[in-house]
Parts: C-alpha cells; structure tokens; sequence
C-alpha cells in the first residue's frame, strides 16, 4: 500500500512517527499551515513558522523517504486576530515557492465577519497564484459552516474542481459533492470520522474527488489512520486499486493541479513502484548535521 496523507501537521510530531509512517507506506505529505494552540501575537511570528513548513520540515521528511508539501494561508481562528491580519501581506510571497500545493487551510472557525472577509481574500490569492484551495469546516455547526463555505467558493469564482472542503462527515458529504468540489475526511482516533465509517461513506458516494487524511496534529491523533483505513476498505471488500486510488492517485489528481508535487516520475501517475526518493534540499543541513 502506498499512501499520500493529504492534510497532517508534521510540526507537532516526532521522528519516530516519521519513522512508523514510512514502514507502514506513506510516501507523500501535505502539511497545511494551521493555529498552532498558542495564539501568535505577530505576523513574524508566521514568517518563521512558513519558512519552516517549506525548509525545514521537507528536510526532516526526505530523512525517511517522505515527500513534503505545504499549504500556506493565514488560519480561520487566528484571523480574527487583528495582530495577525497582516500575514495576508506575507502570504504571497509563500504562494510563489516550490512545494507549496494549495492556499490552506482557509475557511471557517467561529464564521466571523473577520473570517468572511479573510476567506474570501484568500481564494482570490489562489486564483492569483493559480493555485488548489484547501478549506477546513469548523467542527461545531458544520453544516452552516458548509454551507456558508461553498456560497464563498461559488462567490469567488474559483473552479470548484480546484477546491477541497476538509473534516466532512456523513452529515455534511452529499451537500459538498453536490457542489463539485473535493471531499476531504480526516480519520481521527476516538471522535468525528473513523475508519470503518469512512468505509461506510466510500460505500455510498464511491471514490471519485475523495481524500483521507489523518489530519494528525498535537492534539489527539494517529498518523497512520490513512493506513488503518485502507486495511479497513480491503477488509471491506474494497481492491487494491480502489485503495490506491484514494489513498494516492486521488491526492496526487487534487494537488498536481499546482504543478509542484515533488515525486519522482513513476510515482506522479498510475504506476505502483518502489520508486526512488528524491532528496529535499535544506540551508541549515550542514549547520544540522553538525549538531546531531
Ligand atoms: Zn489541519
């Protein structure tokens, strides 16, 4: 099994999930850039936590074999921080770099006229950079926060095709597919969507434009739950394809749309290989090594 976990927060995690990701077949990575708990209280404060999702973090990946990606954007709970908006300054010069997929993770927190008017903004920067948008829903109200959220995709004129609405449940899934964007579910250890529901809904509403994440961060998660998942679609009575057509080729369709991914040839398409890892390039690695 190979796997792309499309949407996991690799900064508050350790090597040793690096290392267990890697054993169980996760090859690729998107790490949106998210609220990190602590309130930020500058925008300097998000420049040196960009520069690490596109420098660092990649570096500590390609370690294990790992191909890193990031999604940049000014998160929805530190957008109504009025000592945050200038991020949305920053953010341009993020969209411009090399292994960055999508503007993300965007969207809705508490669905603040603050939130609205940030969100927007930055779906008119992804259509500036040309770029997939990444858009969280907020975890209470959801289906308003759907809702709500696809009147601003559709108001800002961004191809639904480039668009994934993340952390969907059975609840809010017909609605998002109906409007044409991605369906992303984030498997979670004991709340929202699990593997066997997630089986559930693949039954359902089938395979198309649908991604699963472990959306593992420094709260309660697993970054194998992509794993755990697929095991759960053979046990299913899912194929092999099937799962490689969630777990791989439907991330790599969803953020090749940048034109940025960073795998090797052979893994870009249908092709299952071992494939050859194409090593990430960090400043600091001299610096590194002579520390470690
Ligand atoms: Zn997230």
């Amino acid at each position: 099994m190979r796997v792309f976990d499309s949407h996991i927060h690799m900064t508050s995690r350790t090597t040793d999930d690096y290392e267990r990701m890697a054993a169980a077949g996760v090859r690729a990575v998107v790490e949106p850039a998210f609220w990190l708990g602590q309130p930020r209280t500058n925008p300097g404060s998000f420049a040196d936590y960009f520069d690490a999702l596109v420098g660092w973090e990649p570096f500590r990946a390609s370690q294990f074999g790992i191909h890193h990606h990031a999604t940049i954007a000014l998160n929805p709970k530190e957008a109504n921080d009025p000592r945050c908006r200038p991020v949305l300054d920053l953010l341009p010069r993020y969209l411009d770099k090399d292994g960055v997929v999508a503007v993300g993770e965007v969207g809705y927190d508490a669905m603040t006229p603050e939130e609205d008017e940030v969100f927007a903004a930055q779906l008119a920067l992804a259509l500036e950079h040309d770029l997939p948008a990444l858009v969280h829903t907020p975890h209470r109200d959801k289906e308003r926060g759907v809702e709500r959220s696809l009147a601003v995709v559709a108001e800002s004129g961004i191809d639904p095709a480039r668009v994934t609405l993340d952390h969907l449940n059975e609840v809010t899934v017909a609605r998002a597919r109906d409007a044409g964007v991605w369906l992303g579910f984030s498997i979670y250890p004991d709340t929202k969507m699990s593997p066997p529901r997630m089986v559930e809904i693949l039954r359902r509403y089938g395979l198309e434009r649908v991604l699963v994440n472990s959306a593992a961060d420094w709260g309660r998660s697993d970054p194998l739950l992509t794993v755990y998942t697929g095991e759960a679609m053979l046990a299913g009575g899912f194929t092999d394809d099937d799962v490689d057509r969630v777990l791989w080729r439907n991330p790599v369709e969803f953020y090749g749309q940048s034109g940025r991914l960073t795998l090797p040839e052979t893994e870009a398409h249908g092709e299952q290989t071992g494939g050859t890892t194409r090593q990430a390039t960090f400043a600091g690695n001299s610096i590194l090594r002579g520390g470690s």
